[in-house]
């Protein structure tokens, strides 16, 4: 048989292998798991944006090749919400560029600029595919690290001058998973200064930017980069319209880094498929109704489970953002050795930090991705554990 490619080679082992077993084992036990390691809503995607898509489907010149970088109807209704949203205007014609999910255009992006050497500047604890793209297209990953004492936030100042030479893009998340910080104003314009100087593309990953709690609003990097400079921001549709099944999500911002990495799409991918696109554009330009429901649900799940973790002397912070709860382990204890530990003698699942990065270590992750009723079922379970 042939070998694989070094690269693939690369990759590093699968880091929730060891997690995954033991939750193998405990289900033939007969051990009825409550599982908070998915980070995919189980509510389901409003009626009218299946509707729009059951339509789209019966029209057969939706059954022929999209356009590559996206409907010219998708893209206005992604430029629409963005000025609704974020008061940023943008032109259809060549600063939005529909994608397959917005981690397809993450992982596509170092494609488009890095050369093998370059560097990319990667969150850590992050969203795996920031470190994996990177490593693919033949680039070095600098990690920046998120710490608690920083508000997760990474510390431009520490990174060395050697590295800013080499360094052509950088990746930031907020909100930010698997940590569920947010940034101010005062960070991103701090980023967009930078960078400028450093002439790095910054990309910013804005999957959750409509998760948001009490009243918080997130911000769009272009909000600061009006003149959309050197900032490139991805957007899904998985988060905000519990849509994770369907496939879809856009980038938008400088014209050539959209040109650039459309150019690379049309090489390997052929577009979205039309109904799908047609759903889209009645989620972004319908009533917003079912993002204000979707939210309630979050937060009040978050509030009974940062209430009960609280209970059993875990003390966390409310996030103000996304549908993840990012806690502490107990004194004593590795990240994968206290969600072993949950496995086991609770039936209770929640991801080891560790698994988004080293710097996330001692930490574990909970998605509020489990209906209230499991959640309080949890929590009475978790009274039992002896830490
Ligand atoms: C879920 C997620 C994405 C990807 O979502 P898609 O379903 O591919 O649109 C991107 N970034 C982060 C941080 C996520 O959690």
């Amino acid at each position: 048989m042939a070998k694989p490619a070094t690269r693939v080679d690369k990759i590093p082992p699968y880091l929730f292998a060891r997690i995954d077993k033991k939750k193998d084992e405990a289900r033939k036990r007969g051990i009825d798991l409550i599982d908070f390691s998915i980070g995919d809503p189980d509510i389901p995607t409003p009626k009218h944006i299946i509707k729009s898509m059951r339509d789209a489907v019966n029209d057969p010149k939706n059954h022929r090749y999209p356009s590559y970088e996206g409907m010219i109807e998708y893209r206005k209704a992604v430029a629409g919400w963005y000025l609704r949203r974020f008061n940023v205007k943008l032109n259809p014609e060549n600063e939005v560029v529909a994608l397959i999910g917005s981690k397809e255009g993450i992982a596509h992006l170092p494609w488009a600029y890095i050369e093998p050497g370059d560097v990319a500047l990667i969150p850590s604890p992050g969203y795996p595919v920031y470190k994996i793209s990177t490593l693919l297209a033949g680039g070095k990953p600098y990690i920046m690290p998120l710490l608690e004492k920083n508000k997760f936030l990474p510390v431009l100042e520490t990174i060395p001058e050697s590295i800013l030479k080499k360094a052509k893009i950088m990746f930031i998340n907020y909100p930010n998973n698997p940590t569920g910080a947010h940034a101010s104003e005062a960070f991103y314009k701090k980023v967009l200064h930078f960078t400028k100087k450093h002439g790095i593309l910054v990309c910013h990953d804005a999957a959750y930017s409509e998760i948001t709690y009490d009243g918080y609003n997130a911000h769009s990097i272009l909000e600061f980069d009006k003149d959309k400079n050197h900032s490139i921001e991805f957007h899904s549709l998985s988060k905000t319209y519990c849509m994770t099944g369907w496939r879809i999500g856009f980038a938008v911002g400088n014209a050539d880094a959209i040109y650039n990495l459309g150019k690379l799409k049309t090489n390997i991918d052929s577009g979205v498929f039309q109904a799908v696109q047609y759903a889209a554009i009645e989620a972004l330009s319908g009533s917003q109704d079912c993002v204000a429901e979707m939210k309630k649900t979050f937060q009040n799940r978050r509030d009974v489970v940062v209430e009960g973790l609280t209970s059993i002397g875990i003390r966390v912070d409310k996030p103000l953002a996304t549908f993840y709860i990012w806690a502490k382990v107990p004194k004593g204890y590795t990240s994968e050795g206290f969600c072993e530990k949950l496995i086991e003698e609770t039936g209770v699942v929640a991801t080891p930090g560790n698994g988004f990065g080293d710097e996330g270590e001692g930490y574990f992750r909970i998605s509020l991705t489990v209906n209230e009723k499991r959640i309080k079922e949890a929590i009475n379970r978790l009274q039992s554990l002896k830490l």
